[in-house]
């Protein structure tokens, strides 16, 4: 684990309204973004090397909003938990005004330079996060209206710092983005950004999340080590059996934990149950549920809490758990 530890504050970052995989989720009126939509097939022109003279400027002006396949990559790359990582390389944002936590990646104290820029470049270059494969492009997922499928957008991004769009280098966005391995990034967090378009659509039909749902998805989006402890708790087991989940699998895969947070997290927000549960597991928890309930009333705790504790079972939707 390496002793570098970033100490300026948490700031509160608010206004993302779209869920940008690129640096700008809150691309300012006058906006470096080329407002040309490109698509995957599409030339610009750009090339970026050690031998230019911008070379790392990018990286000292940075809001770089990690995903869930990032946080992955760079705790592993850090030898350390997902919970260290967050808390020691990450500020928490909303991404909207229901209070979706989003992490952006911690900058230099005082400084917008990125905290993994040292003087040879960047540290964790193999495993650098969506945003710093992506850059020049930026990409957004756009569903459109009344449609149930997420496209992809592509646009350029220009700063005046970056020097790269003066090279004489043309690619397709597909060559640039296969240059860089982005397409492995986005199959891992293409779910999650489904999960966020999808929440932020159902507008005020569905309305603001539940304070469990809202740790469920902080969990499944940010911290899969303790998910990899959650689902091997009984609260989770008494649910779902683990050969029909494929708990060995799960335990020893990380890419194959994270695509199943996300069904377990479109089975809690949506209610899409496509993981199995036990039978007679739902009235078994609703009955365990009123029992600790009434526990509590009589013990005079009065309201139910949230806790860890609580990571137990949701209903399937989004409702706040009944004080029934
Ligand atoms: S060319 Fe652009 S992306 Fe490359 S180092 Fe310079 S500023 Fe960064
Ligand atoms: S992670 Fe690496 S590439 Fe990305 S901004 Fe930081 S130093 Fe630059």
């Amino acid at each position: 684990m390496s002793d570098d530890k970033p100490v300026n504050e948490p700031l509160e970052y608010e206004g993302a309204e779209d869920i940008f995989e690129g640096k700008f989720s809150d691309i300012p009126f006058e906006s470096p973004v080329n407002p040309v939509q490109l698509g995957l097939d599409d030339e610009f022109q750009f090339r970026c090397h050690p031998g230019i003279s911008c070379f790392n400027e990018c990286c000292r002006n940075t809001d770089i909003q990690l995903l869930p396949y990032d946080i992955i990559r760079l705790k592993n790359r850090k030898e350390t938990t997902s919970y260290d990582f967050v808390a020691r390389y990450t500020l928490p944002f909303q991404m909207d005004h229901h209070g979706m936590p989003g992490l952006k990646l911690r900058t230099r104290p005082g400084t917008r330079e990125c905290v993994f820029l040292s003087e040879e470049g960047c540290t964790v270059y193999e495993d650098r996060p969506t945003a710093c494969r992506y850059y020049a492009l930026g990409s957004m997922g756009v569903r459109k209206k009344d449609s149930s499928t997420v496209e992809d957008m592509y646009f350029v991004v220009r700063e005046p710092h970056c020097k790269g769009h003066e090279e004489p280098k043309t690619q397709t966005v597909g060559e640039y983005r296969k240059e860089q391995g982005v397409d492995k990034y986005d199959a891992m967090n293409r779910e999650w950004r489904d999960i966020i378009l999808k929440k932020r659509s159902s507008g005020p039909t569905v309305g603001a999340p539940s304070g469990r749902s809202l740790q469920l998805y902080d969990m499944c989006s940010y911290d899969m080590d303790k998910f990899r402890e959650f689902i091997q708790t009984p609260g989770f087991t008494d649910i779902f059996d683990a050969d029909v989940i494929g708990m060995d699998r799960l335990l020893e895969d990380e890419e194959a934990l994270l695509a199943f947070a996300m069904r377990f997290l479109k089975q809690v927000l949506f209610g899409e149950m496509t993981i199995p549960q036990r039978e007679g597991a739902r009235e078994a928890r609703l009955e365990q549920r009123r029992s600790r309930i009434q526990e509590r009333r009589e013990a005079g705790a009065g309201e139910e809490h949230v806790s860890s504790k609580a990571y137990d079972m949701p209903e399937g939707g989004d409702a706040e758990p009944k004080k029934d």
